[in-house]
This record gives C-alpha cells, sequence and structure tokens, in this order.
C-alpha cells in the first residue's frame, strides 16, 4: 500500500523493506570490518530501534553481544535544562566497545545524552549507529559513525518508528504527507 493513514494523518510509502534491509546489510558489513577480533556490545535504544537492531544483528559475523536502554521520559529541570535519565543498563560496560543502535539522529540531543551518561562509566570506545539522520535538524554536534540513510527534513514512520505509538509494525517506512 502507498498511501495509508495513521491518526488524523497521511503517509506516503518512502523507503520499501528491500531497500531498508540492503542499507542495513551496508551498514553491518562496515561493523563487521570495523570490530573483526573485538567483541562490540551493542545498546538498542528503545523502542525506536528494535527492528533495526535486530535485522543489523542477524548480519553480523563477529562476536557480539546485546542489550536494550531507554530514556526516562521524566524531565526535571535544572539550570541546565531536562534531564533524561538512561535506564536499563545493569552490566557493567567499562572496558567494552559500545555501539549505540538508534533509530533516528534528529536534534542529536538523545544522542549527547546517552553519551554523556555512558563516558562516565569507563567504556574502551563508543560509536553511534542510526537507521537514519537527519543533518538539517543536528542541533549538537554528533558524530554518527554508521548511519543507513540520511533523509531530508520531514517525519517517517514504519520499521519501529511510531507517529503517536501507531505505526512501528509497518515493515516498509513511510513520509508524512503535510
Ligand atoms: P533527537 O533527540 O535526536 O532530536 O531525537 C531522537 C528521537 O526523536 C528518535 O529516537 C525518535 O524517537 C524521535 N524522532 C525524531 N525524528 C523522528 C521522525 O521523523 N519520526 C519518528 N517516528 N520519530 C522521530
Amino acid at each position: 500500500m502507498s498511501k495509508i493513514k495513521i491518526h488524523d494523518k497521511e503517509f506516503t510509502l518512502s523507503i520499501p523493506q528491500e531497500e531498508i534491509l540492503n542499507e542495513v546489510k551496508r551498514v553491518a558489513a562496515e561493523i563487521n570490518r570495523d570490530y573483526a577480533g573485538k567483541r562490540p556490545l551493542l545498546l538498542g535504544v528503545l523502542n525506536g530501534s528494535f527492528m533495526f537492531v535486530a535485522d543489523l544483528m542477524k548480519n553480523l559475523n563477529i562476536e557480539c553481544e546485546i542489550s536494550f536502554v531507554k530514556l526516562s521520559s521524566y524531565q526535571g529541570t535544572t539550570t541546565t535544562g531536562a534531564i533524561r535519565e538512561v535506564l536499563g543498563l545493569a552490566e557493567s560496560i567499562a572496558g567494552r566497545d559500545i555501539i549505540i543502535v538508534e533509530d533516528i539522529v534528529d536534534t542529536g540531543l538523545t544522542m549527547q545524552r546517552m553519551l554523556e551518561s555512558l563516558g562516565t562509566r569507563q567504556p574502551a570506545s563508543v560509536q553511534i549507529a542510526s537507521l537514519f539522520l537527519k543533518p538539517a535538524r543536528l542541533q549538537v554536534p554528533i558524530d554518527v559513525k554508521y548511519s543507513a540513510f540520511t533523509i531530508p527534513d520531514r517525519f517517517i514512520v514504519g520499521y519501529g518508528l511510531d507517529y503517536d505509538g501507531l505505526g512501528r509494525n509497518l515493515p516498509d517506512v513511510y513520509d508524512v504527507v503535510e
């Protein structure tokens, strides 16, 4: 189906699943090459990354492990603004090579917070793999080492990404119709 409706908005087909999988395989090949002989710990950022991280991991042929984290939606305010805590990381990451797996880097604020939090736990290295990157929206300099797609500033759903809770189950990615 090339046009769908979620809640009050219309969406049109943007990236079919075959194309997504091709790019995910390309990213996996880069990680296989860069982490040969290592044992990276993938940290999937819930909820949006669950499909990406599953397909990515199926295409890794190096030793690797996975864990999932979430940023709290609670926003306490201080002089420095909103604080979001990284939840779910029970194990030690000291000395580990971490690959954060995210659905989309938009303003970059989520990844900035994640990097700050992980940085205090003495990992050997931290890199970011993001399915999508919207460079026009970046507000902070974030180095996304692995990204499957660079996209313009528009709202997308599907393949794990939602619009107000719905659309995560779509195997393809759709663009909002403004
Ligand atoms: P950032 O902190 O980089 O601004 O935001 C990252 C988060 O915003 C993503 O993990 C995702 O949950 C949400 N987000 C940003 N852009 C989009 C989009 O186009 N579609 C959806 N569904 N979520 C988005």
